[in-house]
């Protein structure tokens, strides 16, 4: 059986500029490559996300029964750009398991959410003194 050789997509520049697209700058915050390691076909309506450096916390479910296990979270910026030639969207704080729990946040709810914890936290050290 036949096989037709299957055409390597070019670089990500190599795509955008056949496709007479200039990128729109990176937020100021964004540090990461938008299109992966191995080159893929690019289109025109295609989106992507703009990310920032990455913050890894860990909880401490180990603790707490003997099955448990800690999971990291990750935190980091990133705004969800619609197609190729589009502005970045609003930027939100992206909060993660590292698999299918992905949860974003305006700022203002990312400041809602640590002032939460923070109220939390203190709660839970004056209850551990008393
Ligand atoms: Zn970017």
């Amino acid at each position: 059986m036949d096989q037709y050789p299957i055409e390597p997509p070019g670089t990500v520049d190599d795509q955008l500029k056949a496709l007479g697209i200039t990128l729109q700058p990176c937020p100021s915050w964004c540090t990461r490559n938008h299109f992966g390691a191995e080159p893929t076909p690019l289109y025109v309506d295609d989106g992507f996300f703009h990310y920032g450096p990455t913050t890894t916390i860990s909880d401490n479910a180990a603790g707490l029964s003997d099955d448990g296990q800690d999971a990291d979270l990750q935190l980091e910026l990133t705004s969800w750009v619609p197609t190729l030639a589009a502005a970045p969207g609003p930027t939100h704080v992206c909060l993660s398991d590292g698999g299918d729990s992905v949860y974003y946040f305006t700022p203002d709810r990312a400041r809602q959410l640590a002032a939460e914890l923070t109220r939390l936290a203190d709660q839970a050290e004056d209850r551990s003194q008393a």
